[in-house]
């Protein structure tokens, strides 16, 4: 009777463990999906600001597309090259250097726009930086 009764807590505390990590794993997963749709959003809202303020003739054309694809792929990129599966993912593409290497990416991407008027280098640089500055307000931050 005793050992029946200690066998089924040890079942009760086993499932509830197994069920409070499936918990954490479900919401740690949600939170995940809804930082990558913050900086979605985000970069879209950056997009049609620049857009409108330097760029509102090219609006419905082809280039357009291109670039708002090129830029929202970008600011998810850092996730796909280093998934979020632990607290400690955050390697090189997600690190100080490389923000610096993208800053200089979107002075090159500038330099480009302004002698062929193709900025789809600036756009991506600004999807990427995007994504570092959000992760950066983080608790984990950026690694150096
Ligand atoms: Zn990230």
């Amino acid at each position: 009777m005793n050992i029946d009764f200690k066998m089924c807590m040890d079942a009760k505390i086993r499932f509830e463990g197994i069920y409070t990590k499936e918990l954490l794993c479900t919401l740690r997963s949600r939170v995940e999906d809804m930082r990558n749709q913050i900086h979605l959003l985000s970069a879209f809202a950056l997009f049609l600001l620049i857009t409108y303020l330097f760029a509102a003739e090219y609006v419905p054309s082809k280039q357009f597309v291109i670039n708002l694809v090129v830029m929202l792929v970008c600011a998810v990129l850092p996730d796909i090259l280093e998934p979020p599966t632990s607290r400690w993912h955050r390697a090189f593409f997600h690190s100080k250097r490389c923000l610096k290497c993208v800053l200089v990416l979107a002075i090159v991407g500038w330099a480009i726009g302004m002698q062929s008027k193709n900025y789809t280098l600036l756009f991506a640089a600004f999807g990427y930086l995007v994504h570092l500055l959000e992760d950066a307000t983080t608790k984990a931050g950026l690694p150096r």
